[in-house]
């Protein structure tokens, strides 16, 4: 299609530009927000609280000591920090100032931390001192490392003359926060964050200003996480992986009060908090839900503020949404990637999905949802052919946008297909966008000529009272190919026998899927392996079941 547009004079708006900038986050929150508060649970033990306003001041101050240890723009610096406020004023003081926030994900193996800290060339590292022990074993190994600082009150630092320890709140002291804040090119790389490299090294993947700006408006909407200055939010997931969903963005960018959990994350503990603090939403992954969730069950409690939670990273299991529903509690399910800062996409109801009926509604809450603008999304055959938007046929999905990655951080070779991302993730789309995740490519079972989605059979069995979590993978097998075992680690308070509740299990997807994607048999174990950023661990799994052959071969 040729374009009227003349291109050599083109008619030009007439509106301001302004470099969207990270920093205008927190200098908005600070003047429409000033009192609105920060709480944070801290590793000294205490709960903190101050105000946007303070974390402005402080985040400045940050920008001052940067500057002061000769830290230039472009360069990285890292943290290895829990979610709390002193995390977030690196956030804005270090990308504020032109140099890039490296969020390193803790529960990462040693070598891989230090592998992705030489890859980065980080020149300071931030922590918490909780992760005192990792810079202790990894510090000789990470020579672009000049300044390791621990984030802790000056009189709890520990002594340590290798590697040098400087203490956060001693460099903040020493700065007065005359700082204004710069303006450059949008485009600049603000912030640093590795895929959990599951399958090989760590990628890193490298967000500018713009992108994360653009990923913060659209992420706050109502069809998205729906964040308004009205309400108090917890965001249990990291800081350290993508940002917290941009939650440190969009919170400030709303006005909500932010409730940081840093180290504790069990049941008791998020209760405590989100009752305390009056929280009103949360977001986080299905295996954090699960611990709070037992911890309500077996306490007989009930939440008197906390009524929406954002479920993504893995599948939202249906049964979850139904337990926290009867809490009173919205689930809203997202689906994202560390390669799409993360957001993607968000389910929600429609107007015309009002008037269906309350199954109907819960299949579609149930889907992953439609793409948030900014993002396009498709699905392609194995020849490359786009596949219908009809809620059945399934292929590989493929995204693109403002906030999706071009390339990785200082690869040469580009990920991109035609311009699209592949994400690796196998999908449908039905006539109204809903998109649903159905596997992983390389989870998907191949049994004869049908493909069997592995989360489908996890959402079943995950809905059996007596299973904690479970993991569906596929075994080789003689006939078929491969076919679907399913791995279990039952509830504590469970007293069966393994045989009976292995009966029992298989029996209770009867009617819930066709017969030959039951899967053949069923495994107990004690633990369910999982990865840095709390999702099954399939790679692990798989590996605890190498060779594992059924006791009957289905004919
Ligand atoms: P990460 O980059 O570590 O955040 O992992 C991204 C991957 O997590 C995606 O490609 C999906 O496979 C998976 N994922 C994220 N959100 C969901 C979801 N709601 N349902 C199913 N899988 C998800």
């Amino acid at each position: 299609m040729t374009s009227n547009i003349d291109s050599q004079n083109p008619l030009m708006g007439q509106m301001m530009y302004q470099p969207l900038m990270i920093s205008s986050i927190l200098v908005h929150a600070k003047n429409q927000h000033g009192n609105t508060e920060i709480v944070s649970r801290r590793t000294e033990g205490d709960i903190h609280r101050y105000t946007y306003a303070d974390c402005e001041l402080r985040a400045r101050k940050v920008a001052q000591a940067i500057s002061k240890l000769g830290l230039k723009p472009g360069e990285r610096v890292g943290t290895i920090a829990w979610n709390g406020y002193r995390h977030l004023e690196l956030y804005y003081g270090i990308s504020g100032s032109g140099l890039v926030c490296h969020t390193i994900n803790p529960r990462l193996f040693e070598e891989q931390i230090s592998y992705i800290i030489n890859h980065a060339q980080d020149r300071a590292i931030f922590f918490d001192i909780t992760f005192l022990s990792i810079v202790r074993k990894i510090y000789n190994e990470c020579p672009s490392v000049k300044h390791w600082i621990c984030m802790i009150d000056a009189d709890k630092l520990p002594e340590s003359n290798s590697p040098k320890i400087l203490c956060y709140e001693n460099l903040l002291d020493e700065e007065n926060g005359n700082f204004e804040w710069p303006n450059f090119d949008e485009n600049t790389a603000s912030a640093l964050c590795y895929t959990s490299g599951t399958t090989g090294k760590p990628k890193g993947v490298l967000y500018s200003h713009r992108s994360t700006l653009l990923h913060t408006y659209a992420s706050a909407l109502p069809d998205s996480l729906n964040i308004a200055s009205v309400d108090t939010v917890m965001p249990v997931v990291p800081m350290f992986h993508v940002n917290a969903w941009g939650i440190p963005y969009s919170c400030p960018i709303t006005g909500a009060k932010i409730v940081f959990p840093g180290e504790k994350l069990d049941g008791a503990s998020l209760y405590e908090l989100l009752e305390s603090e009056g929280v009103t939403m949360s977001a986080g992954v299905p295996t954090v839900w699960l611990g709070l969730l037992e911890y309500i069950r077996s306490q007989k409690l009930k939440f008197t503020t906390f009524n929406k939670a954002i479920v993504g990273g893995s599948v939202c299991p249906p049964a979850m949404m139904n337990d926290f529903n009867a809490l009173g509690v919205k689930i809203t399910h997202a689906w994202g990637m560390t390669e799409l800062s993360p957001l993607g996409t968000a389910a929600s109801l429609k107007a015309s999905d009002l008037k269906k009926s309350e199954a109907q509604k819960k299949l579609i809450l149930q889907k992953q949802g439609r793409s948030i603008y900014g993002i396009e999304m498709k699905i392609i055959d194995a020849n490359g052919e786009t596949l219908p938007r009809d809620g059945k046929s399934y292929g590989d999905l493929l995204v693109k946008g403002h906030w999706v990655i071009s390339n990785y951080y200082r690869s040469d070779l580009s990920p991109l297909d035609k311009g699209w991302f592949p994400t690796g993730d196998v999908a449908t789309i039905d006539q109204d966008g809903n998109m649903q995740i159905t596997d992983r490519s390389k989870d998907v079972i191949k049994s004869g000529g049908e493909w069997i989605s592995s989360i489908e059979i996890e959402s079943i069995a995950s809905a059996f009272p007596d299973i904690s979590i479970c993991a569906c993978i596929s075994i080789p097998h003689p006939k078929w190919g491969e076919r679907p075992l399913l791995i279990v680690v039952k509830k504590l308070s469970v007293t069966k026998k393994d045989d009976l509740l292995k009966k029992e299990i298989l029996s209770f997807f009867d009617g819930k899927m066709p017969k030959w994607s039951i899967p053949d048999d069923v495994v107990f174990i004690d633990q369910m392996p999982l990865t840095a950023t709390g999702k099954l661990y399939k790679m692990k799994i798989r590996e605890l079941f190498n060779g594992y052959q059924f006791k009957s071969n289905h004919s």
